[in-house]
């Protein structure tokens, strides 16, 4: 049996090291730890109880057998309808959705319809992505037969790639550009303006040296935005809207994490053909999400304006003490939080020192280590996150603000306890 193994596919797949800290937090606060955890990516608020009676209504009605592959029309059609809206997709119809289980699970699908393993000889095809970003997109895209072509931001920058770094990262083999604004992990955003260049300069590649080129624009944290930026998808420049896909989920919006409802959308021509591919993937995957949580996102997405705001508003101000609690640590450099629930400060200038407990701290990994093990702290460490990511960890601030206080507190100590 000894010589039995799984695939290598899998084998050489990275553990996501974000759901690995969230895991171990929740792992040690079950055994009765007073774990203060930082480390899930999960807004503490309920899903609000219209989307609760939205899915309690269908089961009792019956509503539990398979359903459409990408969704019921109803369904679909409101999303199309919201796209449309709130974000300025043009011919965004019902055939251009496909609903999956949670953005992980759509991004996974869309990459794979989207990129190709190299045939013999072919170069693979690549990959822009701005780092540090979220841990998943890279062994996502790996698997797929990508290859990520890191673009480098700084916390100086508030960790925004320039349209003239995108450029320059350009090539013929660029199939894909990621974009994550709000961001996951850097908790920061892209102007609308900034958006605008970068969206001329893949308008540009597109007509030159890229033909290939698709932009996905993960929105999962549009929002939750307290920083004074607006909010642009760049699926509405109607120069690349065939070439935009746009993810989504109501995950982050609506408290809703646990249901694992992600959703794409995209315009025109190409966008129905990608959409029709997305359905027969994820009819050899998974099918229809499950069916008698529909009704509750036509709810969310319609009726629970208010809840969101509400939300919004308690991040703005869960974020604002964060930003005071940061600026307050000596040696720490962190970006003004301006979009989602992330501060992801630059903690370098600690490394070389030893914990308490007699830990050597010379990485994120080994900070977040002795922090959880030491201080009862969970922070995610940054470096999966790619490129300037392994000095920094990322402090998910999705709870009380009594919990921010705590945790800051925790952590000064901590760190004035480094010899
Ligand atoms: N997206 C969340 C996070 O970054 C949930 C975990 C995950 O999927 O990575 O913490």
């Amino acid at each position: 049996m000894a010589n039995l193994s799984v695939s290598r596919r899998v084998q050489s797949l990275k553990p996501s090291v974000t759901v690995a800290f969230m895991n171990r937090a929740k792992a040690m606060q079950s055994q009765g730890k007073d774990v203060l955890s930082f480390a899930a990516g999960e807004p503490d608020f309920d899903t609000p109880d219209i989307i609760k009676y939205a899915a309690i209504n269908a089961l009792t009605k019956g509503q539990t057998k398979y359903m459409p592959t990408l969704g019921d029309p109803a369904t679909r059609a409101a999303i199309a309808k919201k796209l449309t809206e709130e974000n300025g997709l043009p011919n965004c119809t019902t055939d251009h959705i496909t609903i999956g289980a949670g953005g992980k699970h759509s991004l996974f699908v869309l990459a794979h319809v989207l990129i190709d393993e190299p045939k013999p000889g072919e170069p693979q095809q690549e990959v822009i992505l701005p780092v540090p970003a979220w841990v998943s997109y890279a062994p996502i895209v790996e698997l797929a037969g990508g290859k990520i072509v890191e673009v480098p931001t700084t916390v100086d920058t508030a960790f925004k790639a320039t349209a003239q770094q995108i450029k320059q990262a350009i090539t013929p083999n660029t199939r894909m550009l990621i974009l994550n604004s709000p961001s996951n992990p850097c908790g920061t955003m892209y102007t609308p303006d900034e958006l605008k260049a970068i969206g001329a300069v893949v308008e540009e590649a597109a007509r030159t040296i890229a033909p290939n080129i698709i932009v996905l624009s993960d929105e999962l944290y549009e929002k939750i935005i307290y920083g004074g930026i607006r909010h642009f998808s760049i699926g509405s420049m109607s120069q690349i809207a065939e070439r935009v896909i746009t993810l989504n989920g109501l995950s982050k919006a609506y408290g809703m994490t646990g249901w694992r409802i992600g959703y794409t959308g995209s315009s025109g021509e190409f966008g129905k053909k990608f959409t029709n591919a997305m359905a027969t993937l994820q009819g050899q995957m998974s099918t229809n999400i499950t069916s008698f949580t529909y009704p509750s996102i036509r709810a969310a997405l319609t009726q629970c304006a208010g809840e969101v705001e509400m939300m919004r508003q308690a991040f703005a101000k869960r974020a604002e003490l964060i930003n005071v609690r940061m600026g307050k640590l000596p040696g720490i450099k962190n970006a003004k939080a301006t979009g989602a629930f992330y501060a992801f400060p630059d903690v370098s200038a600690y490394f070389g020192k030893t914990s308490k407990g007699g830990r050597k701290i010379d990485s994120a990994m080994s900070m977040s280590e002795a922090l959880l093990e030491e201080s009862l702290l969970a922070f995610v460490p940054g470096e999966d996150f790619g490129g300037c990511g392994k000095n920094h960890v990322r402090i998910s601030f999705a709870c009380s603000e009594e919990q921010i206080n705590k945790g800051m507190d925790r952590f000064a100590e901590f760190l004035s306890s480094l010899r």
